[in-house]
């Protein structure tokens, strides 16, 4: 398989599929350019090589058509400070003829953005007509939108059949791939996985295809009522559902057939109310009394996570065993993330991803002593489901 690494872009128009679906504030500045950094590595590499980078990616939710409001304009000045004031031009439309003559004059040294893939309805459509179309601004196809590739877009997936010997993933979907590899596909053991979050329901695909993997799962935050309910536990007012009980059920047969140790919580911090002045006291997880709710991991349950983490190959974290956007409810949480850096430190190899857990991660300044951090919401919640997902797939040529 052709590498961004091994391939050279020495006179090439390389399309390039990144995620530049950047927040903006209502004076269109970019309020986080996360996304933008991360696709760096792959514009410079093409621009060293002396390529001509030609660059695609949707912003927003256009509806019909285009609309100023998703525009990529806002987005070049910016991309140009980042690139050490490259010169970076923007075309007016993502296909047609003034669009391939600008994508065939690209200089050495320039960046050429396409205008938002969608204003096309055929982007999201996976139009083939459309992705040929695109096809004509490139020599060569690098797909580094790994927040897309659970997708089969015109440009995410579509296009691939037009680069047969000329398409590669770009730095950042490699990064993914390989750390995720290293986690569902040949980890050091033991695995553990910790799953938080507020509800057994949006965890139940990969809990279930996690079972076949990891030596230890880590079940906590608010589904964790859930599973004492159904065990015939006291859940007061704590986050439960009750559509779920069978389910909680088969996942801990599931677990003892397949000898995975699941580890919940004992013990958890209940609070009189949501908030940082709730009154509060530690009780045996499945009696948590009328009026009060379960909020966060009591410290036997946390000693007990503890204990896991760090006697840990490998470790997954998704999710917060807690409310941890309040003070008062963090401590299970942060001594999670202490945990995993502490394994790390001692050769384990993390990867925290998922919305909130990448949230909880720079809230805690965790940052620097994990080992990745995939920021790719749907598209890593699928691949840890045991998906394929189409934008790997057509690179890899599945
Ligand atoms: P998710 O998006 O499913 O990962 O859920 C994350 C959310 O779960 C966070 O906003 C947490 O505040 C919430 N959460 C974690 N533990 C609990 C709990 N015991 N009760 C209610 N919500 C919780």
């Amino acid at each position: 398989m052709q590498t961004i690494s091994n391939y050279n872009f020495k006179g090439k128009r390389a399309l390039i599929r990144v995620d530049f679906n950047v927040p903006l504030n209502e004076k269109f500045e970019i309020t986080d350019d996360t996304r933008m950094r991360a696709a760096l590595p792959t514009i410079n590499k093409i621009i060293a090589d002396g390529g001509s980078p030609v660059i695609m990616s949707h912003l927003g939710r256009p509806k019909n058509g285009p609309e100023a409001k998703f525009s990529l304009k806002p987005l070049v000045k910016h991309l140009s400070e980042l690139l050490g004031g490259a010169r970076v031009k923007i075309a007016p439309d993502c296909i047609g003829d003034k669009v391939k003559e600008m994508a065939n004059n690209v200089l050495p040294g320039e960046v050429l953005i396409l205008e938002n893939l969608r204003f096309y309805k055929e982007e999201t459509a996976g139009d083939e007509a459309f992705a040929a179309k695109l096809a004509e601004n490139g020599d060569c196809w690098v797909n580094d939108a790994f927040g897309t590739a659970h997708r089969a877009h015109a440009s995410t997936a579509v296009i691939a059949k037009f680069f047969p010997n000329d398409k590669m993933f770009g730095y950042l979907i490699e990064s993914e791939v390989e750390s995720l590899d290293k986690v569902v596909k040949n980890p050091q053991r033991p695995l553990t996985a910790i799953m938080g979050g507020a509800k057994v329901s949006s965890k139940i695909t990969i809990i279930e295809n996690l079972l076949d993997k990891v030596d230890n799962l880590i079940l906590g935050g608010g589904m964790t009522f859930t599973f004492v309910k159904a065990n015939g536990g006291k859940v007061g007012n704590s986050i439960c559902e009750d559509n779920f009980l069978k389910t909680a059920k088969n996942i801990q047969k599931l677990a003892a057939e397949k000898g995975v140790k699941l580890i919940m919580a004992t013990d958890v911090l209940a609070a009189d109310d949501f908030s940082q002045d709730a009154d509060t006291q530690i009780v045996p997880a499945n009696e948590i009394p009328d009026g009060w709710e379960g909020l966060d991991a009591g410290p036997e349950s946390i000693a007990k996570f503890i204990e896991v983490i760090e006697n840990s190959g490998t470790i997954l974290w998704n999710g917060p065993v807690g409310v941890f956007e309040i003070e008062k409810f963090a401590n299970g949480s942060r001594a999670i993330g202490e945990a995993i850096v502490a394994a790390t430190k001692k050769g384990a190899f993390s990867l925290v991803g998922g919305g909130d857990s990448v949230a909880l991660v720079n809230q805690f300044g965790f940052a620097d002593g994990v080992s990745y951090i995939s920021t790719a919401g749907g598209a890593l919640l699928e691949y840890l489901e045991g998906k394929t997902l189409p934008g790997i797939a057509a690179v890899r040529g599945e």
